[in-house]
């Protein structure tokens, strides 16, 4: 039988962001209901290492700091629905959202911190040949490429990330950047130019991956040089998107105020939506920083403000 749960605050999401809001609100006793979504544990559970979240001498693993979050945050009163919300009605209050369980969630206020997802380089391609050697994701796939030649396609943290990983698995490891400079922090780029499985593609935008055999995987890509349209194709058995997340704000559209790029608007300084009551934090409403810490600060600010506005709201 689907049910209707009431709750103070709903916090939709289960990253850095959600599971802090929940702590947060937890302990100042509004007893939240944390709806976890279809990825719990959000971005840091398809990473490993994380040697940038402040308080851990030794490299720790992504997987396990969000463990250690969701129990914490369990562990003060947050009480965590393993539903995924399929609608949200805003209109009024109390705010309502629908999971795919049938249950319903009404809540006075509510934190969105549905994170952001990896984009695709949108190459029919790329969306036939993905799960036959195109990935987004090398701590999940790396594994199948053991002695393999493998391609990252971006220039940020993330693609500089992956090829790293991919050397513990793969013989040798390409970068394929669209331009001649990275993005990435320069202390990942030192340790990448330093690797001797790894080399990088400069000036190189991926125009097709290429495929074959029965049945069909991958087999290289094409390049294509931006300044001179000149074209190449380079051998290889995988090929991993690495260019960066798109904000899971679907399900907002309407609702919320939503930027050109689809990030959630937020007031400068706070995590004030369009919608009095509702507040956003975390990657959902974040083009600039992105991290797992500045997630988790938005995650409280978005709290703070839930109970101050239920405060004054009654
Ligand atoms: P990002 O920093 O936005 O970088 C995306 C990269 O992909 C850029 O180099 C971009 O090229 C390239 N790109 C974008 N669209 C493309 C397309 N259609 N075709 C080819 N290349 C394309 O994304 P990210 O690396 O995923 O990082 C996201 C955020 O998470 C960043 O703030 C990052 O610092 C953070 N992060 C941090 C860590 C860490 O601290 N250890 C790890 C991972 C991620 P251009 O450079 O030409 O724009």
């Amino acid at each position: 039988m689907p049910e209707t749960h009431h709750s103070r605050v709903l916090i939709l999401g289960a990253g850095p962001a959600g599971y802090t809001a929940a702590i947060y609100a937890a302990r100042a006793g509004l007893t939240p209901v944390l709806a976890s979504g279809l990825t719990p544990g959000g971005q840091l559970t398809i990473t490993t290492d994380v040697e940038n979240y402040p308080g851990f001498a030794e490299i720790i693993q992504g997987p396990w700091l969000m463990e250690q979050m969701s129990a914490q945050a369990a562990h003060v009163g947050t009480r965590i629905v393993a539903d995924i919300i399929v609608s949200v009605d805003l209109a009024a209050r109390p705010f309502r959202a629908r999971g795919d369980s049938g249950d319903t969630y009404e809540a006075d206020s509510l934190i969105v911190a549905t994170g952001a997802e990896a984009r695709w380089l949108g190459l029919p391609s790329e969306k036939r040949l993905a799960g036959k050697g195109v990935s987004a994701c090398a701590t999940c796939d790396g594994f199948f490429f053991r002695g393999k030649r493998v391609v990252v396609v971006g220039g940020g943290n993330t693609a500089v990330e992956e090829a790293l990983y991919l050397t513990h698995h793969a013989s040798e490891v390409t970068l394929v950047h669209r331009r001649d400079s990275l993005r990435a922090e320069k202390i990942l780029q030192e340790r990448m130019f330093a690797h001797p499985k790894i080399r990088v593609e400069w000036n190189a935008v991926v125009t097709e991956i290429l495929g074959g055999g029965t049945p069909e995987t991958v087999t290289g890509v094409r390049l294509a040089d931006p300044r001179t349209g000149a074209v190449r194709e380079l051998a290889t058995d995988g090929v991993f998107i690495a260019i960066g997340h798109s904000p899971n704000t679907a399900l907002f559209r309407g609702q919320l105020a939503i930027d050109a790029e689809g990030y959630i608007e937020t007031v400068p300084g706070s995590t004030r939506t369009s919608v009095p009551g509702v507040f956003a934090a975390g990657d959902v409403q974040d083009r600039i920083f992105r991290q797992a810490v500045t997630a988790a600060g938005t995650g409280c600010m978005a709290a703070l403000e839930a109970e101050k506005f239920l405060a004054a709201a009654g």
